[in-house]
């Protein structure tokens, strides 16, 4: 075999690495975007490598897919609009495929169900359930390149699905897991994973490292380099991400085992969210089945639900104030779903509010450090910014603010945490 990497030791005949490189829409979104993804994914093969390539649709197509079937249907048929959807990667694959044949190497493309992607039945959202890469491996023992078209799959009961906006990630991650990829770089428009949005903090950081845990803290309260689901997929089947540019050959930022990563500084990165909304409930009735009838109705609903507050009754016979936020998008199906759990729990008020943001504060060395949280406190106080409700895990601490105040509230937390560039020691990346 011609394709031992450099690093095999003399005598044995080692198997060549194997890495998944995942494009994202706007990097195959024309045709020139697409022979440079090409000539990328050549190089890595030229380099020793065997490559798994996941596609994203072209730029807009899935928003466009989304519109023609709107034009069409009120409320498209879920079987159906997957069927649909899932053309947008097929297309982009296709395309890469003849784009690196005609660079001398041979490429082969594969739709979601044919590389093996098992998923559950829940159209537009499934989840995989099972991984079946033998055509993979046939193909990449046939020193072929292998595009898979990302975001979709095949379910348990032969229909194709597709796995939520966004989906291309985790596609990418678990064939990652699946033929144990090495690595699973994700190409994208921007350089990595920075300490703040860069376009509100001027001098936001790349970051070079972050464990699992962190990425997983920051994708859920707003990041949007990466899909949660991929996240939780390589947390759970130790696949180390590599988020970098598709447009430099810099490295970006990895995403690996808190026991690969270094010494953590105390806070790695602030996230925001400026488009959520929220729902307080008064009166609701003090007994035991009030909160599952109303948080089972949104979860029926598909409504993600987050921060949940419930007030202890003031007096005798005033019931419950139950308040949380949704993403500003679930609004309306959340209202539609409370209706009747409303009228049935003789809820005395329904209120919405759409001018909702949340900032967080996400980093793995705040479990052992006292005073975060009222450092937190002290800097949004110290700019006048209201706090209107507070939640935590370990290692974040988010704080639900007016929409309007988010920029603000983002520039002081990075500036409190002195978390801009200069700020901290860079990292060396992985050990
Ligand atoms: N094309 C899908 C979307 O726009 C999946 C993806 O890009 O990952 O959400
Ligand atoms: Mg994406």
């Amino acid at each position: 075999m011609s394709t031992s990497p450099a690093t095999a030791a003399p005598g044995t005949v080692p198997a060549p690495a194997t890495v998944v490189m995942k494009f994202g829409g706007t990097s195959v979104s024309d045709a020139e975007r697409i022979k440079r993804a090409a000539r990328r994914i050549v190089a890595q093969r030229e380099a020793g490598r065997r490559v798994v390539a996941v596609l994203s649709a072209r730029g807009q197509t899935t928003d466009e897919l989304i519109a023609m079937a709107q034009e069409v249907s009120a409320s498209p048929d879920r079987r159906e609009l997957d069927m649909l959807l899932s053309t947008g990667e097929r297309i982009s694959c296709a395309l890469c495929a003849m784009a690196i044949n005609d660079l001398g190497h041979r490429a082969i493309s594969l739709t979601g169900s044919q590389a093996g992607i098992v998923t559950d039945t829940s159209h537009t959202k499934a989840r995989i359930l099972d991984v079946r890469a033998e055509r993979i491996r046939e193909a990449l023992g046939e020193d072929r390149i292998v595009l898979v078209a990302g975001f979709q799959g095949i379910s348990t009961s032969r229909d194709v699905t597709t796995l939520g906006r966004g989906g291309s990630d985790t596609t990418a991650v678990a064939l990652a897991a699946a033929i144990d990829a090495e690595v699973c770089e994700i190409y994208t428009d921007v350089s990595g994973v920075y300490s703040a949005d860069p376009r509100i903090v001027p001098d936001a950081r790349l970051l070079p490292v972050l464990s699992f845990e962190e990425m997983l803290e920051m994708a859920a309260s707003g990041a949007r380099v990466l899909q949660l689901r991929a996240v939780e997929y390589a947390r759970n089947h130790g696949v180390r991400i590599h988020c970098r540019s598709s447009f430099d050959s810099r490295p970006g930022t990895f995403v690996l085992g808190e026991q690969e990563t270094m010494e953590r500084p105390l806070i790695t990165a602030v996230t925001h969210a400026a488009d959520e909304a929220r729902i307080t409930l008064l009166g609701v009735p003090d007994r035991p089945g009030a909160a599952a009838a109303i948080f089972g109705a949104l979860a029926d609903a598909g409504c993600n639900v987050d921060t949940i507050i419930q007030n202890e009754p003031l007096g005798e016979g005033r019931g419950a104030e139950v308040s949380f936020t949704i993403p500003r998008e679930d609004l309306a199906a959340a209202e539609l779903a409370l209706e009747p759990v409303a009228r049935e729990l003789g809820v005395a008020r329904v209120d919405t509010d759409r001018q909702i943001g949340k900032v967080s504060i996400v980093g793995a060395g705040m479990r052992s450090h006292p005073g975060v949280a009222a450092n937190v406190f002290r800097t949004l106080a110290a700019k006048g910014i209201n706090i209107e409700m507070i939640s935590t895990s370990p290692i974040k601490i988010s704080c639900v603010i007016r929409s309007d105040f988010v920029p603000e509230a983002v520039r002081a937390l990075h500036g409190a945490f002195d978390l801009g560039a200069g700020g901290i020691e860079p990292d060396m990346g992985p050990r």
